[in-house]
């Protein structure tokens, strides 16, 4: 940790000048510097790799050992370069508040391990959503609601999240504060303890914005006493409303 912060502060002296300089001036708002932005994308790229390596149902759970072994052994992924691990390090330690992120720290160890017998995968998804609790109330809702009701993502790990997290960055030029809205930081989401999220059958995308809402299946999902929305309109998270997004204490 105490060698990447003495880097960090190293290169943020040799690149003082922001890389959206405008955008910079108009708010408060975070963004990676140059260098950090250019590892930022060829993290993401690798991350890309590796996913498509190892299969996407396998992606959602791979430890962050196992996903450096594989990396760092098959040269179509390609072994992690110090700057990316300085950067997963950095969104996996550092406090998110500085972001405007407010949730809980839910996994303390980078190198957790989701073992396969605390897992249930559901089929043609893939996802996984852990045994117990979680199983139990996806398939009550699951009958409650209706056949058009579906798990559009269960457990992440620590490199599932991450690689969420990146590609949010990525897409918001890396602007963290920005991305950190919409998708919690590695080590903070309840995907890798316990919640799991759902949406209506053949609307994609939209099943991850505010129209869910608006949809049939959710308002059957509302009236049932044993299902909570994590994230709330006007949550003190500092999330965006996820209507989509089902607790699991
Ligand atoms: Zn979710």
């Amino acid at each position: 940790m105490f060698s990447f912060m003495k880097r960090r502060s190293f290169l943020s002296l040799i690149v003082s000048a922001p890389l959206f300089a405008n955008e910079h001036l108009q708010s408060s708002d975070i963004y990676l510097d140059a260098i950090e932005y250019a590892s930022l994308r060829a993290l993401n790229q690798r991350l890309k790799r590796l996913r498509a390596f190892i299969g996407y149902a396998n992606f959602n759970v791979i430890s962050y050992q196992d996903a450096l072994f594989y990396a760092r052994n098959y040269p179509k992924i390609g072994a992690f370069t110090s700057q990316e691990l300085s950067l997963v390090e950095r969104f996996f330690y550092e406090d998110p508040r500085q972001y405007g992120f407010y949730g809980k720290r839910t996994c303390t160890n980078i190198e957790n391990i989701i073992a396969d017998k605390e897992v249930i995968k559901i089929p043609y998804t893939g996802h996984y959503i852990f045994k117990g609790e979680a199983e139990q109330k996806f398939h009550r809702l699951s009958k409650d609601v209706g056949e058009t009701l579906i798990l559009t993502s269960g457990v992440r790990n620590v490199i599932k999240q991450l690689s969420l997290y990146v590609n949010k960055i990525d897409h918001c030029h890396g602007n963290i504060t920005k991305a950190s809205i919409s998708l919690a930081p590695p080590g903070y989401s309840y995907h890798t303890i316990s919640d799991f999220d759902v949406g209506r059958k053949g609307w994609g995308y939209k099943n991850f914005t505010a129209s869910f809402a608006q949809t049939q299946e959710f308002s059957r999902l509302r009236g049932l006493d044993y299902i909570r929305i994590r994230y709330t309109e006007n949550n003190t998270d500092g999330v965006r409303f996820e209507p989509w997004h089902v607790e699991i204490t």
